[in-house]
């Protein structure tokens, strides 16, 4: 679903990923996680290419991301993406966050775009808070049309960076639970997050980034019970 191979990333003279190869299959969910600066974020806004490399190849569902840029749409339109800061259009209602993208993008008359998003809405729990404006809801439900509005263009992948991090703690389980929910209806999901039981409970393969190097990768049993470098170790020893 994800190939990506030898990818070096440089801002200026900074080298921010060094030499990453990554496969990810289909229906597969990885948590991606490491100090802070490591790299994470960017690495995974190369698959969306919010980000371009400099070295190496990235194919998306069979689409070469490196040469051109031609292709930026097509993957944007498998590939969807939540933030830490939810992003969220304020001006926008929550339907009408919903609904822009699949009907600027994909072309879908009003109706049907409305009648998808509140599919999605409903399956994140907050149809009720259709018509209401961001700044009306909680950071959960924020962080919750987030995902919502990203599955209304019926991605293959969903990226996450840090989707519970800007939350109060008592919103980050609703949270969590949506994207447990997502991951049993067998969605392809990178999250980038620091929630090791979210890791434990349903990631396939914890990947540990120092450096903007891929330092180890394993399953999560493994991960947390048998972390091989040193970095990784005191990197738990900090977080759990
Ligand atoms: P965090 O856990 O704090 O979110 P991260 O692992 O996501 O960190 P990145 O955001 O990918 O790390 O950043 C990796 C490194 O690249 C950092 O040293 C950062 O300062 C640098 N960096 C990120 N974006 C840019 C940019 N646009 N220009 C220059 N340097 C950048
Ligand atoms: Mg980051």
């Amino acid at each position: 679903m994800i190939r990506i191979e030898a990818v070096s990333k440089w801002y200026g003279e900074f080298q921010v990923l060094t030499d990453i190869d990554l496969s990810v299959r289909q229906g597969e969910r990885i948590v991606i996680c490491g100090p802070s600066g490591s790299g994470k974020s960017t690495l995974i806004r190369c698959i969306n290419r919010l980000e371009t490399v400099q070295q190496g190849r990235i194919v998306v569902d069979g689409i070469e991301l490196t040469a051109g840029g031609r292709n930026v749409d097509s993957v944007r339109a498998e590939v969807g993406m939540v933030f830490q800061q939810f992003n969220l259009f304020p001006h926008l209602t929550i339907l009408e966050n919903c609904t822009l993208a699949p009907m600027r993008v994909r072309g879908m008359g009003r109706e049907e775009a409305e009648a998808v998003a509140m599919k999605y809405l409903t399956r994140v729990r907050i149809p009720e808070q259709a018509r209401k404006y961001p700044s009306q809801l909680s950071g959960g439900q924020q962080q919750r049309v987030a995902i919502a509005r990203a599955l209304c263009m019926t991605p293959k992948i969903m990226l996450f960076d840090e989707p519970t991090s800007a939350l109060d703690p008592e919103m980050v389980k609703e949270v969590l639970d949506t994207m447990i929910g997502l991951a049993d209806d067998g969605m392809t999901m990178l999250c980038v997050t620091h929630e090791m039981g979210f890791a434990r409970s349903v990631a396939d393969r914890v990947i540990f980034m120092a450096d903007g190097r891929i330092l180890e990768q394993a399953p999560p049993a493994q991960f947390f019970s048998q972390p091989q470098h040193e970095k990784t170790r005191s990197f738990l020893g900090q977080i759990l």
